[in-house]
């Protein structure tokens, strides 16, 4: 037979397109439309709906940036429809393409109730179905003018992602606002052939499936006449029933669908925007519920379902009905899909506990799974904390994305740094927002790495990132493929009840142990300093404020500030979200972050002060109390208490020869060039050099960093091969601060202020720098005479080892990583460290020098970036880091030195010394939150792991009579009881073992 292949398939596209789709809507009449342009930020509906609407018509451009105008139209149902379906089509002027990256609209009745959202995939109201005829109808929509951010031609810079420099230029044109009859029969042939031709297309040439399929619609389409489309659509499905009706083969592959959202808490929109998008999607999804008796919806970030509860009362009383029926369904078990990277060992537990309580405290339920398809990359601390947190899966498919290494499993055990293991899936559709294409359900099933030993995968269905969700079309398209010949299977299912499966077929998955590094997005390691300083200054603070708080409540009564500590926690949390930390989102949401930061500062400082004025006792004593929240002793004051402290070594500053000046404390000896560079950190008890030989620590690089896509997330591995070194300096001179050095240099427009000194084995360097460049990275550089294959940085509750050199692929491909607050590397019986008090990339180098044959192993910090996409002003202005080096360093000196410097001590007056709440006698074991109880029992919850990745033993002593002690999971709920005697519990920890203690009072 002749092949016509071609041919058949170019008349299936074209009669689709010209005129089966249209004949969907075959009659038409236009509705009146009226507008209020809302003068600033959104208002509440009844002001929307209150509102005295001006006229407008189709073709009449609307909508300045970020604008919310609230459209009423109205009409009468023709009588001569009576008995047909009808529907309004409401276009705002979409582009089709870019659901959820435009304008949006929420659809209200008259009388305030929401009735679904619009987007450019879902433009349809239902009217009737069918109608009587003579209808009045009256629908406003609550319409934002979300400029596109990301247009055909991604990444150029725009002025359009903050409300104070968009402009009010209108962005869209009203394209259509009709009453239109509705033929379902076409629309179920166009469903039909969409099928059909997609999944045609995916089958081998050389089978039969692919041409009976061909055939079929070829007899389809000569049965449609196209004049008449709607009077013959049902006998061509008839040509269609019986490929349709072919099941799939026993060996198929299975897909579990589940209809989802991916909505990014803030990203090309800001925060006030996500929760419109939120209502706009639960909106269409409890509708879609309704009518689709098969269909389930998972919705992840309980921030998400606490802003429906907050704002939209409306819209929650639709969901909690869904939810109850099992079909809208809760997923996850945190307050936001965080990232994951830099999120601290507390705050990254507090995910859990916050996201876990609210699903609990709502509705009852409690999920096994953590459900993060789009975060960066997965730090190796992560799986101790799901297990902690009570529970035992992960899904994410964002490793599909990396662009070096392809991973070799789809299910498989994930072992995080103390061994625990976690049932891990990747959904081989390799995205979150599956739309039932048959190319992406032969994606799927083609590229499943475990065939043979598991059949089941799953599928995130529905427009996301913006928001949107699954659509009818979506679902009528997964009905036909649930026992399709030629494809793999689809069914509707909850995230759980695909675990479940998933488990069973796969007893015994493959391993793999470490971080799951995304090879790309490295950038937002580094991008927003500000907003990574906010982050990592209020991890810090809520430690303060929880310890000083409770050992106040203990010590003197003082309240617990309860509520707003559970308020900071959750909007600190809620600026993890993975596209805020990382630096990813508009200029507006990180402009908006630096403003709630410094609120979150100002209220815990209020907080600490309130707790430590409390402790300190009379004021007017005439002492002092050094206050140090970091879980050693330092200074003499121990951890977690107050007390007089002894004073600091004194630090000896002379000129150097040759130039500079030489810091020594006795301990440590810094010489400073006269460039500023520092020529030598002598650690004079071990009688060893840290520095390279012939190379100059605390030295800034520049270079040039352009990347090929993604501005703000990536920094391309070729931004190395050219580099500029700092090392003109414009002042070297003796600081303000005795035994300090003060270091100023100009470079491009922009200028760095340095401040060295010492405290106690650390050498402290403050560098303030007044940064306006645009596409450079900027490093502050450590070349240590180290010979070491690997190096250690600091995760959750641990720490994880890099290796120093590329001899795999993946190994090269982590040339930019992240820390949090320190990096660690030693040869046996002597180490260094670097600590930091806010940036978290840093890259690892190692080379062999000529003249001595020794390793340099260079270590950079990445301080600052200057990407234009998305926010075109990135990290212009001042900044200010802390870093020290720390010579002779240990793994548990680089654990408590990172402390300090993010714990800085605080000097109360007062003379009441303030014992600590809880003593741990071995400094391995670290406490990293003492707290009360969140159930206000007034119990005290301590959290401690052993931080040195050995097996450590200590005695926990409560400063407090204790009357019983639990081991408790994440949210505080007992899992044993350890023996206790009087106020002391006896501990034996495994490496890295996160424990939490209740002692009860
Ligand atoms: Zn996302």
């Amino acid at each position: 037979m002749h092949d016509d292949r071609n041919l058949v398939e170019a008349r299936l596209k074209r009669v689709l397109d010209e005129r089966i789709r249209p004949a969907v809507y075959p009659e038409a009449v236009p509705l009146e439309v009226t507008v209020w342009h809302a003068p600033g930020e959104p208002v509440p509906v009844a002001e929307g709906l209150a509102a005295v609407p001006e006229p407008i018509a189709v073709g009449d451009r609307w909508g300045a940036p970020w604008g919310t105008s609230w459209f009423t139209v109205t009409g009468t149902v023709p009588v001569e429809w009576a008995g047909r379906s009808v529907e309004a089509i409401l276009d705002l002027g979409f582009d089709e393409n870019m659901p959820g990256f435009q304008c949006e609209g929420l659809v209200y009745r008259p009388d305030g109730t929401p009735v679904k959202g619009l987007n450019p995939r879902n433009q349809w109201v239902r009217v009737g179905a069918p109608v009587e005829g003579g209808e009045e109808v009256r629908l406003h929509v609550e319409a934002a003018s979300n400029p596109v951010i990301l247009d055909y031609h991604p990444f150029l810079p725009t002025k359009l992602g903050d409300k104070e420099t968009a402009g009010t230029e209108p962005q869209y044109r009203l394209a259509r606002m009709d009453l239109a009859v509705f033929d379902e029969v076409v629309w179920q042939l166009v469903i039909d052939l969409e099928v059909l031709g997609e999944l045609m297309r995916e089958l081998p040439v050389e089978g039969a499936r692919r041409w009976e399929i061909l055939r079929a619609v070829e007899r389809a389409l000569d049965a449609v006449d196209l004049q008449d489309v709607n009077g013959t659509a049902a006998a061509a499905r008839e040509h269609l029933a019986g490929v349709l009706a072919t099941p799939a083969e026993p060996s198929a592959h299975r897909i579990s669908a589940v209809g989802h959202a991916h909505i990014d808490s803030a990203w090309l929109w800001p925060l006030r925007e996500t929760v419109r998008k939120v209502a706009r999607t639960t909106s269409n999804m409890t509708a879609l519920l309704e009518d689709e008796p098969d269909f389930v919806f998972a919705m992840s970030q309980a921030q998400q379902w606490a802003w429906v509860k907050e704002h939209r009362p409306e819209v929650w009383a639709r969901v909690t009905k869904a939810v109850a029926a099992g079909r809208f369904v809760p997923t996850g078990g945190m307050w936001v899909e965080s990232d994951t990277n830099m999120p601290g060992s507390e705050a990254m537990a507090r995910q859990f506990v916050h996201g876990k309580r609210f699903f609990l405290d709502e509705f009852g339920i409690e999920n096994d799974e953590v459900w993060l398809p789009d975060t960066f990359g997965f730090a190796a601390g992560l799986p101790q904390i799901i297990k902690a947190a009570g529970a035992k899966r992960l899904l994410t498919q964002k490793i599909s994305w990396s662009q070096t290494n392809k991973f070799p499993h789809h299910t498989f055990l994930w072992e995080g740094i103390d061994g625990t293991r976690i049932f891990t899936h990747f959904p081989p559709v390799d995205t979150y927002n599956c739309s039932m294409k048959g190319s992406e359900i032969a994606h799927a099933a083609r590229n499943f790495k475990d065939k043979g030993v598991a059949r089941h995968s799953l599928a995130p269905t529905g427009w996301g990132d913006g928001g949107g969700g699954t659509t009818r079309e979506m679902v009528a398209k997964a009905a036909r493929l649930r026992d399709l010949e030629g494809s793999a299977t689809v069914t509707w299912e909850t995230p759980a009840d695909f675990f479940a499966k998933a488990e069973a077929e796969y007893p015994n998955p493959p391993v793999w142990v470490g971080e799951l590094y995304l090879e790309l997005h490295r950038a937002t390691l580094t991008s927003q300093a500000k907003t990574k300083q906010g982050n990592r200054r209020s991890e810090s603070l809520l430690r303060e404020a929880e310890l000083w708080a409770a050992t106040a409540a203990v010590r003197t009564g003082h309240p617990y500030p309860y509520e707003q500590l559970d308020r900071i926690w959750k909007m600190v949390l809620l600026h993890q979200f993975h596209d805020i930390l990382p630096g990813s989102s508009i200029a507006w949401v990180h402009r908006e972050a630096e403003r709630t930061y410094a609120a979150v500062a100002v209220e815990l400082g209020g907080v600490i002060d309130a707790a430590q004025r409390a402790l300190a006792g009379d004021p007017s004593s005439g002492g002092q109390l050094v206050f140090n929240a970091a879980p050693h002793a330092r200074h003499g004051v121990a951890a977690g208490g107050a007390s007089a402290a002894v004073a600091e070594r004194a630090v000896d500053l002379r000129p150097r020869d040759g130039g500079g000046y030489v810091l020594d404390n006795g301990l440590l000896r810094v010489e400073i060039d006269e460039h500023g560079l520092v020529r030598s950190a002598y650690d004079l008890a071990a009688e060893r050099e840290s520095v390279a030989p012939g190379r100059a620590a605390n030295l800034l690089q520049i270079h040039p960093d352009f990347p090929n896509m993604w501005d703000a997330w990536d920094v391309d591995e070729f931004y190395r091969n050219t580099v500029t070194d700092l090392v003109d300096a414009d002042e070297v001179a003796p600081g303000d601060e005795p035994g300090s050095v003060r270091v100023v240099r100009s470079f491009g427009s922009s200028k760095a202020v340095q401040s060295l000194s010492l405290s106690g084995k650390r050498l402290d360097i403050r560098t303030e720098v007044d940064w306006h460049e645009t596409e450079k990275f900027l490093k502050l550089a450590f070349p240590l005479d180290v010979h070491a294959e690997r190096y250690a940085s600091e995760s959750q509750y641990g720490h994880a080892h890099r290796a120093t050199h590329t001899n795999t692929s993946w190994e090269a491909a982590k040339f930019e990583a992240c820390n949090h607050r320190f990096v660690h590397m030693e040869e046996p019986g002597w180490g260094v460290a670097l600590v930091t008090d806010s940036t978290y990339g840093h890259d690892v180098t190692r080379t062999v020098r000529a003249e001595d044959s020794g390793t340099t192993t260079t270590l950079r910090i990445s301080l600052l970036r200057a990407p234009r996409f998305p926010d075109p002003e990135t990290d212009q202005g001042v900044h200010r880091f802390h870093h020290a080096l720390v010579p002779g360093a240990t793994i548990g000196d680089a654990v408590r030195e990172g402390y300090f410097v993010n714990l800085p001590e605080r000097r109360v007056p007062g003379a009441a010394e303030v014992p600590p709440l809880v003593t741990i006698d071995n400094d391995a074991v670290v406490v990293t939150a003492v707290k009360l109880a969140d159930d206000g029992s007034g119990d005290v919850i301590v959290r401690f792991h052993e931080a040195h990745g050995g097996r450590a033993r200590a005695t926990l002593t409560a400063g407090f009579p204790v009357t019983g002690v639990s081991a408790t999971d994440l949210l505080e709920r007992p899992l044993a009881q350890p023996r206790r005697e009087g106020n002391t519990v006896a501990l034996a920890l495994r490496p890295f073992e996160l424990v939490t203690l209740r002692l009860s009072r």
